[in-house]
């Protein structure tokens, strides 16, 4: 489905869509007692490229869960599949996914698809590719997930055969110790080598592939945290020298991102590890390379982010919140380990922050809810994680109110459709550009490095320094929508409907449907 949008303040050409768009906006300062908001507007022409790539997806840690459940749901996608179950038959589809099966509101009535908006890449035509430290291929790697039905399996296991990571970059001190069973693919040489060798590959797999643009994407085990350390890696330079210099402060995703950002290639992480430290963003920065995180917000922070909003905002003030999950796949059994659990922990820690500060009649400043958060390896459960989640608030009167709530579901299912929809508007952003509208067309310029606007789908958003940080859901939801609104000249979606409210705006709309529908009575348009 095509949309035209029909305005003066839009253009298409072969090549683009230009849309001039006023950005309207406020500005709060507190001076002692009064508050002074100032109305802001800038005039905006954002320009998107119609020259959607073919691309290439690079996974770390492809043979895992997340990745070969990605990989197969492409295929499955791609070539139609349906399979049996007790069910009955079942095809494939991609539920969860914002830009496939999310829709955004155009007018009264008239929902599209996200990836109808603007135009996108389509998941059927996504090349993959990747490495990992377990060298079985993906239809074993499937088979090892126990995510997908037998029958599907079956159906995916010609295909998937001839897939087989690349070695990868294992340093043992950086993962649990429990997986170094699987780590039988694996790259020896200096950490300079290594990553020169990463390179290559991205390089070769590109040129193989024919694909024009490639986007690296870390599903591989979560890291213990690494230090941040003057000298080592706080600046670009100082990480370039410590890489050279083979320093065992850098871990493996330190130098994937690296490898990435030198192939001009966009980096995202799914997982908790900081390893966005500060000389990796300085290194983004300066090559004008996007880089995106962190942790994929699949399950029960997505539903923290929803709750504790509603609730705060509602004026109920969260006291406690206690979140208790229990999971047997390989990433549980990674996550058992207290320095990996100590990632995750931090990870999902901060969810709450930002919805908590906004409401200083419920809290001093200062004041946080308790926040707990417990992981349990439990195998038999496998793939299908448990998430218990009690939330205690106060209500008025010193009333209070329990939310317990019980969540059982196949982890990677929920992970997967977050993956592609990260790489899918990761690649659509690489083609907007933005200028004030009396700028030359030569200073036309893109979104900042680090990625934020991709914070909908990551637990703990990495922003630009000194950037706020958005956590609640609706909130980064309606920023991707009305960004990509706004490349059309279309206005956010303000919710007011003042056209069902305000009387002479109701009868002149009843009066203008009225004529319309005479006209199609009398057979004209
Ligand atoms: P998994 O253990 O099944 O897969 C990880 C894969 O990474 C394994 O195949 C492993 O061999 C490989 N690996 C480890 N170190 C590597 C390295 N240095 N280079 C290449 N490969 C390496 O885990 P998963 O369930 O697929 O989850 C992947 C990551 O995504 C985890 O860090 C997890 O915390 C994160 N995550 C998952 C979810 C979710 O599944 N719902 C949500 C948020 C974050």
């Amino acid at each position: 489905m095509e949309i035209i949008v029909n305005s003066d303040c839009v253009e298409y050409t072969d090549n683009f869509i230009e849309a001039k768009y006023q950005y309207q906006y406020t500005s709060a300062e507190k001076e002692g007692n009064t508050i002074k908001v100032t109305p802001k507007c800038e005039n905006l022409v954002l320009k998107t490229s119609r020259r959607v790539p073919k691309l290439g997806v690079m996974l770390v840690g492809w043979g895992g869960n997340n990745g070969s459940t990605f990989t197969a749901a492409i295929i499955a996608n791609r070539l139609g599949m349906s399979w049996p179950t007790k069910k009955g038959i079942q095809s494939a589809n991609w539920y969860g996914s914002l830009t496939q099966a999310g829709t955004v509101r155009l007018g009264e009535d008239v929902f599209v698809p996200f990836s109808n908006l603007l135009p996108m890449v389509h998941p059927d035509d996504i090349v993959i590719d990747g490495w990992d430290i377990s060298s079985a291929n993906l239809a074993e790697s499937v088979e090892r997930a126990q995510v997908l039905e037998p029958a599907l399996q079956q159906q995916l296991k010609e295909q998937m055969q001839q897939m087989k990571p690349r070695p990868s970059i294992y340093i043992p001190e950086f993962i649990a110790a429990n997986q170094k069973t699987r780590a039988d693919n694996i790259l020896t040489g200096t950490l300079q080598q290594q990553t020169d060798q990463i390179k290559k590959d991205i390089a070769e797999f590109k040129e193989s592939s024919k694909v024009e643009t490639v986007i690296v994407l870390w599903t591989a085990n979560t890291e213990c945290f690494s230090n941040v350390l003057e000298g080592v890696n706080d600046t670009a330079e100082n990480l370039k020298s410590a890489i050279a210099s083979n320093n065992p402060e850098i871990p493996p995703s330190v130098l994937f991102a690296y490898a990435s950002i030198a192939m001009g290639c966009t980096y995202i992480n799914g997982s908790p590890q900081n390893t966005f430290v500060p000389g990796l963003i300085d290194y983004a920065e300066k090559e004008g390379v996007f880089i995106a995180g962190d942790d994929f917000k699949s399950g029960q922070t997505k539903i923290k982010s929803v709750l504790v909003d509603f609730l705060v905002g509602a004026g109920i003030k969260p006291v406690s919140i206690v979140s208790y999950n229990h999971l047997g796949n390989n990433d549980g059994l990674n996550l058992s380990a207290p320095k990996q659990f100590r990632s995750k922990e931090i990870s999902k820690s901060n969810v709450v922050d930002d919805m908590v500060s906004s409401n200083d009649v419920l809290y001093k400043p200062g004041e946080k809810p308790d926040h707990v958060v417990v992981i349990k390896y439990v195998p038999y459960v496998g793939d299908s994680k448990r998430a218990l989640d009690e939330y205690t608030s106060e209500i008025m009167m010193g009333g209070q109110n329990t939310i317990v709530i019980h969540n059982t579901c196949e982890d990677s299912l929920l992970a997967t459709p977050i993956i592609l929809d990260l790489i899918l508007l990761a690649e659509l952003f690489s083609r907007i550009k933005i200028k004030r509208e009396n700028w030359t067309d030569k200073e036309y310029t893109s979104f900042h490095s680090v990625l934020s606007l991709l914070s909908y789908l990551c637990k703990a958003p990495l922003v630009p320094h000194g950037t706020p940080i958005v956590n609640a859901l609706n909130r980064q939801r309606s920023c991707l929508e009305n960004v990509m609104k706004a490349c059309l000249g279309l206005p956010p979606d303000n919710c007011m409907t003042l056209e069902h409210k305000v009387p002479f705006m109701m009868a002149e709309r009843s009066t203008s449907s009225k004529s319309k529908k005479m006209r199609l009575e009398n057979g004209s348009k």
